[in-house]
């Protein structure tokens, strides 16, 4: 190495949220740019702007938006980089960003802005260099990547969000790589996260909706725009295709729908078996007579059913339709809303989480009579599968932790600097610059 290099870590350091470093060597390459969604104010990158316009490339990982979120504010503000992700990625940000800059009119970016963005972008196909960037699957959403990053004789292996097992529409992140640093995510890295098998999971959401129906309520669920919602449908789609669960309107409210579309469009990223599905036309898993989407804008066709399942946007509460649907099904305890993603500090879901008994919602209160449960269908790998994943890197020197809150992240570098020995195991802080070795 001739050149040091330093990273700088600009938001995503002890905290799940506005995840963003900075990579300076000879050149400067920014790992993602997201904000940190929260129920009262939203925070940013610590980035300054006469920076911004000094990055020469960015790494995208994928298109949620605590990874995405604030990029169009620095092509607003004259950055010219480079911005390396996926076909899937491109796609899905391209719907998200305009309907984040939407919903926070007046403060954040125009639609401009995120043009600018969409023309930077330099697609990468998985497996394929191009420029020091190569990008594999990282098993978390459609499109998602983890980077290998190559800059002045240094490598920077970069997991984004991970997910070493396959879901019902994506196959795992693959192990076994070579790298100078690891920067890896830690959302569940605590050695108390263990995640149970997808069949555990799906059967327990089956019988949640079983026995709300039973009891003739309805089944809510919050979830992000892409990832666990789609997920999710499949799972629901075929336990009714089989007669497992009767045939129930599930309705889709919020970004899902469109999304939806775009997986469709991307299906060569989606396992094999879905991709013959589609081909196979008659099976369309995306094209299900159960799918709908509600037609008054007060949502009472949704709520005059007398079974249903709702997917609504957004996945921690935080705004979104969703909030329609607490307002209305919070007060009655025959309903039931179910949990399946991370719910950070400051959220909504975080406070049903921990058993609010009432939530305040466009500062009205509703009390929270209806049943809560959870039920993990993580897109994240668990604290095994993570040290699974670093074990099977060679040659590290440097191993930061990233993505998680203060003990996860803590106690994943504990358990990683006892197998790497050789290597420094950090957990950065917020701010912090630390020069590789
Ligand atoms: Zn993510
Ligand atoms: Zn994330």
């Amino acid at each position: 190495m001739t050149e040091t290099t330093t990273i700088r870590f600009l938001g995503g350091a002890e905290e799940v949220g506005r995840s963003c470093f900075l990579v300076e060597g000879t050149k400067k390459t920014l790992l993602d740019c997201g904000v940190k969604l929260a129920e009262e104010e939203e925070e940013f990158p610590l980035i300054e702007m006469a920076e911004a316009r000094k990055i020469d490339s960015i790494i995208l990982s994928h298109a949620h938006l605590d990874h995405s979120g604030f990029l169009p504010y620095l092509y607003r503000e004259g950055c010219r980089a480079k911005c390396f992700t996926t076909k899937p990625t491109r796609d899905l940000i391209q719907v998200l960003l305009a309907d984040y800059a939407r919903l926070n009119e007046g403060s954040a970016y125009k639609e401009k802005d995120i043009l600018k963005l969409l023309k930077s972008t330099t697609l990468m196909e998985y497996g394929k260099a191009k420029e020091g960037v190569v990008m594999h699957n990282a098993g978390h959403i459609i499109g998602s990547a983890i980077t290998e990053l190559q800059t002045d004789g240094h490598k920077i292996l970069y997991t984004g969000d991970l997910n070493l097992r396959p879901t019902r529409l994506l196959e795992g992140a693959r192990k076994g790589y070579e790298a100078d640093t690891l920067i890896i995510e830690s959302t569940y890295g605590s050695k108390k996260d263990k995640h149970p098998s997808l069949k555990d999971v799906s059967n327990r959401l089956v019988s949640m909706a079983k026995e709300t129906f039973a009891n003739g309520g309805k089944v809510l669920i919050p979830t992000f725009a892409i990832g666990r919602g789609q997920e999710i449908l499949f799972m629901l789609e075929n336990y009714m295709r089989s007669g497992a669960l009767e045939e129930t309107p599930i309705y889709l409210d919020g970004m899902v729908n469109k999304v939806l579309r775009i997986y469709r469009h991307n299906a060569l990223y989606l396992k094999k078996e879905i991709q013959y599905r589609i081909l196979s036309s008659d099976d369309d898993p995306f094209k299900s007579e159960h799918y709908f989407v509600p037609k008054t804008k007060d949502r009472s066709d949704v709520f005059e059913q007398e079974r249903a399942i709702i997917l609504a946007t957004s996945g921690m509460l935080n705004g979104g339709p969703v909030l329609t649907y607490v307002k209305k099904l919070g007060p009655h305890k025959e309903n039931t809303l179910i949990l399946v993603g991370f719910q950070a500090k400051g959220t909504r879901g975080r406070e049903l989480e921990e058993g609010a008994e009432e939530l305040t919602i466009d500062g009205q209160i509703v009390p929270i009579n209806l049943g809560v449960e959870r039920a993990n269908i993580s897109g994240h790998s668990d604290h095994v599968d993570l040290v699974d994943f670093a074990r099977n890197v060679k040659g590290l020197k440097n191993i930061l932790v990233v993505h998680g809150e203060p003990e996860k992240s803590r106690e994943l570098a504990d358990a990683l600097q006892k197998i790497h020995k050789k290597a420094r195991a950090h957990v950065p802080k917020l701010g912090e610059e630390i020069e590789l070795r």
